[in-house]
């Protein structure tokens, strides 16, 4: 075990992001020391069927704030609509202040190319950020980094104009209970608009531990599938033995557009990766 104090940011689209794409390598970061920050850039205020405005928006910075209290991981929740981010310059310039000030050695996002208008925007805007966080003369107000942090892709399914490459893996299955525990705590996003969203409303159960038990199942039929469907690079990179016995992983894809991740870089992000 390395004992580097690590900073991993995740910025995602939406309040619910972070966990569901990353909540695995988060919950390791955290288990180790290391500092974790999720931050949703949209307010998510279009993320509910019944309820609308400052309510339902207050409602997920509270969901997203216990989601990280579970791991101890720091949240925030900003301010743009939820539904209109574009990759613009103001909120170009936040993204820059933000991985500036957490100092990150390693920063998750989305991929520029995703099913949903808001997930590209902050995949196109951390891109864009990733570069200008070293140039002094953008945002003087908040000191510029001497080099890039690591960049990485959250996992996606999307195949054009190609499917994520498997760049890190990260078996999660020890981690899958603090996972479904996070994601329970978005009560406004998995037991409700999800569900509704899907037209499966009628499958989730009322009483507490029951539902609970429900996401776990589809949660991990999910997060199963995403690694089934990475299963030969999994093999490919721990062996047939230990590849195909993997039940639960998350894969990352790493960014050009920022630092590499050559073999010392890989070691200390890593260090549970063997
Ligand atoms: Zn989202």
């Amino acid at each position: 075990m390395s004992d580097d104090n690590l900073r991993l940011l995740i910025l995602g689209a939406h309040p619910d992001d972070a966990e569901y794409h990353a909540g695995g390598l988060a919950t390791k970061y955290r288990r180790q020391g290391h500092a974790v920050r999720m931050v949703s850039l949209t307010d998510g205020s279009a993320g509910h069927h019944q309820m609308r405005g400052q309510d339902l928006i207050e409602r997920r910075r509270r969901e997203a704030a216990s989601a990280a209290a579970l791991i101890g991981a720091e949240s925030e929740v900003w301010n743009y609509r939820d539904g209109f981010l574009q990759p613009g310059i103001d909120v170009r310039l936040d993204v820059i202040r933000e991985i500036r000030r957490f100092q990150p050695d390693l920063v998750l996002t989305h991929r520029p190319c995703d099913y949903h208008p808001d997930h590209r925007a902050v995949g196109q805007l951390v891109q864009d950020a990733s570069y200008m966080v070293t140039v002094p003369s953008i945002a003087p107000e908040v000191p510029c980094l001497s080099r890039d942090p690591v960049v990485g892709y959250l996992p996606d399914r999307f195949t054009v104009p190609r499917p994520l490459r498997a760049d890190v893996i990260v078996e999660v299955g020890n981690d899958l209970e603090t996972l479904v525990n996070m994601l329970a705590c978005h009560e406004s996003q998995f037991f409700e608009w999800l569900p509704f969203n899907q037209g499966i409303t009628h499958e989730v159960p009322v009483e507490v531990t029951a539902r609970r038990e429900w996401l776990r199942e589809s949660f991990a039929h999910h997060l199963r599938s995403l690694t089934n469907r990475f299963r030969a690079d999994i093999i490919a990179y721990h062996g047939p033995q230990r590849g195909e016995a993997i039940e639960f992983a998350e894969v990352f894809e790493v960014s050009e557009y920022a630092a590499p991740l050559d073999d010392t870089a890989r070691a200390r992000l890593f260090p549970f990766v063997n």
